[in-house]
């Protein structure tokens, strides 16, 4: 069967969806579960685009093996100079090139002429190919391009020693049809194509970005580029889970294979969902929470006589698992260890001592401690890397459905001195918010505040998304708790500590490209 490459662009296109700021450890978690997934190759970052994105593509091509490392790059040098920096020393040097082919880009955007357009993306493949082993080119809205001049382009940089060519629907414009013409179109016309693999990149707009990519694949691309749950600029890119799932139940449809470990799929999504902030709706294909509920006594019934009435994909085949209790208040350290390293935990003894600490707290408030529990208190570990400028100490909230409310508040302020402040609110979690303002240096504005439950019971660990105002930065910030209002607090804390870090740390947020 005909292999397809899985190119991963979660940290990439996906950390460029709306309101979504990945820091390093976060962005470093998700690659390490790509790799366990068994993507062919991650996009980690756009290196040139400022100098956290540049640290975090360095971090990653030197720690991830598994799975090839890249980077996006613009067709100048000095992004070609940086992306080389970031990747030098990853296992095999992969670079991602793109340049505007539609006339309205050339013209518009580009302010060029289709020639000029050529010569430069000719010159930069050149450039990036002294150095580079790999050279991905992307021709930037594709699917929008005059073919002729496409095939043109595209033939002049193999040339130039382009090794795999890719077609993006950048606007998620095009149709299964015109997709799988595109391609062998290319195919047919292109004198050097064999010598390269073809790529394909879809965006959601019209909610066709996985049916083109499935297209695209019939139509000869061998390699396809998507993001964990979909996530991306505007309505988001193909997503990973839906093809990979698509490829494999219709096998005999498709004809393809792809090297990803399946029953990975449900933490990697659960873990970018988690991290980014963005929630996974119910009825969401293949990682939903619903995905696998048969509502209608009809289906039951069909269901309890044979599965395959009416489920044609298994819970187990995507690590579904039935979530019962794994640990309890009496398990040992030993039983514990075992576990949290079946769950993919790598970390120092130091974070497993933490971790082993927050289950045994937690176990002494909540009966039975499931896999979700354990995995949202590896990942407060592994990624709550955050300095913490402020800290809270001591929460205390007065609430009655006919008093004022009040929170009282003590903290460690970034001086190191600890202060202590009272104010009131219309709810408990206003009373804490309008607190916590008191002590910060300048005033927050709070943009989006959720809360969901980790595990279904009445004893179950809370988890806090907010997004805010402060400082000027719109940043987002999580709190995981055993009670909502702790974790309402921790959460706010959060987003105003990433965003003094961020500060700190000289990180310029400027030209995010869209490709
Ligand atoms: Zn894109």
């Amino acid at each position: 069967m005909r292999k397809i490459s899985v190119f991963d662009t979660t940290l990439r296109d996906g950390e460029q969806s709306a309101g979504v700021n990945l820091n390093f450890e976060e962005k470093m978690e998700i690659a390490k579960q790509l790799e366990r997934l068994g993507v062919d190759i991650i996009e980690a970052g756009f290196p040139a685009s400022s100098q956290g994105d540049f640290q975090s593509v360095k971090a990653i091509a030197e720690t991830v093996k598994g799975s090839s490392v890249t980077g996006l790059a613009r067709s100048v040098q000095k992004d070609i100079d940086a992306a080389w920096e970031a990747l030098k020393s990853a296992e095999e040097p992969r670079i991602h090139l793109f340049i505007a082919t539609s006339p309205i880009h050339m013209e518009h955007k580009l302010r060029m002429t289709p020639e000029q357009v050529i010569e430069k993306a000719v010159e930069s493949v050149k450039y990036a190919a002294s150095r580079f082993k790999h050279v991905q080119w992307s021709a930037e809205d594709a699917s929008r391009s005059d073919f002729p001049f496409l095939a043109q382009i595209i033939e002049a940089v193999i040339q130039a020693g382009a090794t795999v060519i890719n077609l993006p629907d950048t606007v998620g414009y095009t149709t299964p049809q015109e997709i799988k013409r595109m391609f062998q179109y290319m195919k047919q016309n292109v004198p050097s194509i064999d010598k390269v693999s073809l790529s394909t990149h879809n965006h959601d707009d019209l909610g066709m970005a996985v049916a083109n990519s499935l297209a695209a694949i019939q139509g000869g691309a061998d390699q396809v580029e998507c993001t964990i749950n979909g996530i991306g600029e505007r309505a988001g890119n193909a997503s990973l889970e839906e093809i990979a799932v698509a490829l494999n139940i219709r096998k005999d449809h498709y004809e393809t294979e792809t090297g990803l470990i399946l029953k990975e799929i449900k933490r990697t999504s659960s873990l970018v969902s988690k991290l980014t902030g963005m929630v996974v709706p119910n009825n969401k294909a293949v990682v939903g929470a619903n995905a696998f509920a048969h509502e209608s006594g009809i289906h039951q019934d069909g269901v309890l006589k044979n599965k395959q009435t009416y489920e044609i994909i298994t819970p187990e085949m995507v690590g579904v698992s039935s979530n019962s209790m794994v640990l309890g208040k009496h398990s040992g350290r030993h039983a514990f260890k075992t576990k949290v390293q079946e769950l993919g935990f790598t970390g120092t003894d130091e974070q497993l001592n933490n971790i082993f600490k927050a289950f045994k707290d937690l176990a002494d408030k909540k009966k039975e401690i499931t896999e979700d529990d354990l995995f949202a208190l590896m990942t407060e570990q592994t990624v709550g890397g955050e300095t913490n400028h402020y800290e809270l100490q001591a929460l205390q909230v007065n609430y009655g459905s006919n008093l004022t409310n009040t929170a009282t508040i003590t903290m460690k302020l970034p001086s190191g001195e600890v202060a202590e402040e009272a104010a009131t609110g219309s709810g408990s979690v206003e009373a804490i918010y309008n607190t916590l303002e008191r002590l910060l240096d300048a005033p927050v504005k709070l943009l989006d505040y959720r809360i969901q439950s980790i595990t279904g019971g009445r004893d179950a660990l809370a988890d806090v998304y907010v997004q805010m105002d402060y400082q000027g930065v719109v940043s987002s910030g999580r709190g995981t708790a055993h009670d909502v209002l702790e974790a309402s607090a921790k959460a706010y804390l959060n987003a105003v500590n990433r965003t003094i870090n961020r500060k700190k740390y000289a990180e310029v947020y400027e030209s995010k490209v869209e490709v």
